[in-house]
């Protein structure tokens, strides 16, 4: 039978343009000095953020739009427990050859977190779900499917990048035009997502706001680092409530 269809309800949140841009690159995502070196470079500091935070170490973590594993596999060597979800196939294989060769044990699948928070709900003591949400047609959907994965009293991360006139010119002009960090077209401005509109998200899939916090690149050092400056990338910080409360 031919696939005739228009995209499955579970799969109605993914933009197949979208991930098609990561499956083009995948084979480079652990290369440190391709497209991907942002990624590898604001690694340490948001590993060190969620561990700070929700210590990892015997974890139940869910790592939602995984791509190549970066974060998973650091999230694996900090005691986790890790299942990565992804849409693109290819980024899967890579994060699965290359847990392989760094003996990083990270359950990676090919499923919504829609789809997942359907099969397995109140699962998850911590979601990770950074870099993403700016590539999907519904970040509020991601978020309410992530809460319902959490377990009650679980932590939830997200990032993503601001917008604003700062960050069309700091994340499209400087890293795409000018500094050629990412290929062209990497990101659309109008997906960014202002802090504001990220914590109503939050508080509108009933979770508790904890934290906010910046992460800035400096073009001249070629340096991140955490701030509160959250103009361009940051991260957020949010947990599900306790039955009790
Ligand atoms: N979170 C990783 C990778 C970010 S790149 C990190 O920060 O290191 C964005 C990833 O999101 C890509 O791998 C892309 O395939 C994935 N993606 C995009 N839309 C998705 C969706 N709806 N569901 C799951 N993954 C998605």
């Amino acid at each position: 039978m031919t696939n005739t269809s228009a995209p499955s309800r579970k799969h109605v949140n993914v933009d197949q343009e979208e991930v098609a841009k990561f499956e083009a690159l995948a084979n480079r995502w652990w290369d440190k000095s391709s497209e991907f070196k942002p990624l590898h470079d604001i690694n340490p500091l948001r590993v060190n953020y969620i561990d700070e935070r929700c210590s990892l170490t015997g974890k139940r973590v869910l790592d939602v739009g995984c791509g190549g594993g970066i974060l998973s596999e650091a999230m694996f060597f900090r005691g986790a427990e890790v299942t990565g979800i992804d849409m693109g196939e290819a980024p899967l294989n890579v994060a699965k050859l290359h847990g392989l060769e760094s003996g990083a044990n990270v359950d990676y699948r090919q499923i919504t977190v829609e789809e997942l928070a359907e099969n397995q709900p109140a699962s998850f003591d911590v979601i990770t779900c950074l870099e993403m949400l700016e590539h999907v047609p519904s970040p509020a959907s991601i978020i309410q499917a992530c809460t319902t994965l959490l377990k009650p009293g679980g932590q939830l991360f997200l990032s993503t990048i601001n917008r604003n006139p700062k960050a069309y010119l700091f994340a499209i002009i400087g890293a795409e035009n000018i500094l050629k960090m990412l290929p062209k077209g990497t990101h659309d401005f109008k997906k960014f997502i202002k802090p504001s509109e990220l914590s109503s998200f939050v508080r509108a899939a009933a979770l508790d706001f904890k934290d906010l916090c910046g992460m800035t690149y400096n073009p001249l050092l070629k340096e991140y680092k955490l701030s509160r400056d959250v103009d361009v990338n940051y991260l957020m910080h949010a947990s599900k409530p306790n039955i009790e409360n």
